[in-house]
């Protein structure tokens, strides 16, 4: 969503007569967008903010756009004087007013609904994937999450207008549509007619556009993945055979504990259907790790169904209190060091998956997505349909995007594969 909103940001201020540079000593304009989602995302902000201030010319602006706008407000301007502007995530649409009144400190945290979305520029040129929000905030209230504070309440985009945006992508350059929302699969638009349209029309109306080769969309909340939605995999060849469906922790008691769906045998139903329609879907998932009164027994869940469900490309943390959430406040907090050992734990499992999978790879030909040059400039960088890395040697040759891919060696964090002529 971050990197959504950073190139809206981009575009309206190019409109300005802006452009970009990477050396903060250089800029006329200095922007942090940023995410609160965890305590140590909060603090690296404030941190990046206490060297740019001093690294920046003497007239530069600078602010902060985004979720820890919204959860810092006004004390934003106490912490860091020098910021001329705090911006919440619904109203970075504002920041021209910035520009007119330098002089002022301007502060919006108001949660403006889809508002920002009429206000902004078209970008014109898209990358090869290009992320759409279809909605913002979200209603399900997870007691660690602070989304629901900082983004709001659940709003869905009109359909036509996520088709719009998702039209021009594939007219400038976009060759997949990845979906956007905090709780992406719970899209629903009712428009003036009564019709109601879901995420498995976007994804049919989307289908449709030839330029477009991959859909996908992130993030799904597991009760809300209706059967329409799980049927797209089996019927429409363009959705990848990939999802995020976030599960947290393996434990009942904990998910009871989280205000998450709690019944395992649900979310392990939905998946036998996915796997049904698509049999080589792959699953993603985010893990907390140390949510307040969790036990070994509840931990020892979480590794069990990480090692069930042999998920891949996954997310693990440590819990982080955040403000404004009812389990900051829990009873049996865990310490740190119990939370750093879990966490090792966890993921030594989940790079066991991941090692699995990508060896499995290895001898198997798929169509992958060109992300462009590695470090080095000697090599391609490819995404496979599974979302893992993929790295070719650059042929002497011209290329386009979307190439057949022979997998040729794996390890952990990558495959490496040859262009098949
Ligand atoms: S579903 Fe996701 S965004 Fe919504 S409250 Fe839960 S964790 Fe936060």
């Amino acid at each position: 969503m971050n990197v959504y909103d950073g190139q809206r940001i981009a575009a309206m201020l190019e409109q300005h007569g802006f452009t970009q540079t990477e050396d903060v000593t250089d800029a006329d304009l200095i922007i942090l967008n940023t995410c609160a989602v965890r305590a140590k995302a909060t603090d690296k902000v404030y941190s990046a903010l206490g060297r740019i201030r001093r690294a920046k010319k003497p007239n530069a602006l600078l602010g902060i756009v985004g979720c820890v706008a919204r959860e810092s407000g006004a004390d934003a301007f106490k912490r860091i004087p020098e910021l001329n502007f705090v911006l919440g995530p619904q109203s970075y649409h504002k920041l021209p007013e910035i520009l007119k009144n330098p002089d002022t400190k301007l502060l919006n945290i108001d949660l403006g609904g889809l508002e920002k979305f009429d206000e902004l520029p078209q970008t014109t040129k898209s990358p090869v994937v290009a992320y759409i929000p279809i909605q913002e905030g979200c209603n399900h209230c997870c007691t660690y999450c602070i989304v629901p504070y900082t983004r709001g309440r659940e709003l869905s985009r009109p359909f036509d207008d996520v088709i719009h945006d998702t039209i021009n992508a594939a007219k400038t350059g976009a060759i997949e549509i990845c979906f956007l929302g905090q709780n992406v699969n719970g899209y629903k638009y009712t428009d003036e007619k009564g019709k109601l349209f879901k995420l498995s029309d976007l994804i049919c109306e989307t289908a449709k556009l030839p330029e477009i080769q991959r859909i996908r969309f992130t993030s799904s909340y597991p009760t809300e993945m209706s059967d329409d939605l799980i049927e797209m995999f089996g019927i429409e060849p363009k959705l990848l055979p990939f999802l995020n469906m976030p599960i947290q922790s393996g434990s009942p008691r904990i998910l009871k504990k989280m205000n998450r769906p709690d019944d395992i045998d649900t979310y392990k139903t939905i998946i036998k259907k996915l796997k049904t329609v698509r049999p080589d879907i792959q699953i993603s998932s985010d893990f907390i790790v140390g949510f307040p009164d969790e036990t070994d027994e509840d931990f020892a869940e979480t590794l069990r169904i990480a090692r069930d469900i042999k998920y891949i490309n996954s997310y693990s943390f440590k819990y982080s209190p955040r403000p404004h959430t009812a389990a900051a406040i829990m009873p049996n907090q865990i310490s740190e060091q119990i939370k750093s050992v879990r966490l090792q734990q966890l993921d030594n499992q989940l790079n066991e998956n991941q090692r699995e999978f990508n060896i499995s790879c290895i001898g198997k030909e798929m169509i992958c997505l060109c992300e462009g040059d590695d470090k080095t400039g000697r090599n391609l960088v490819f995404r496979t349909p599974y979302m893992q890395q993929c790295i070719v040697e650059k042929p002497d040759y011209k290329i386009t995007a979307l190439q057949k891919i022979k997998i040729t060696d794996a390890n952990k964090a990558s495959l490496r594969g040859e262009i098949i002529k």
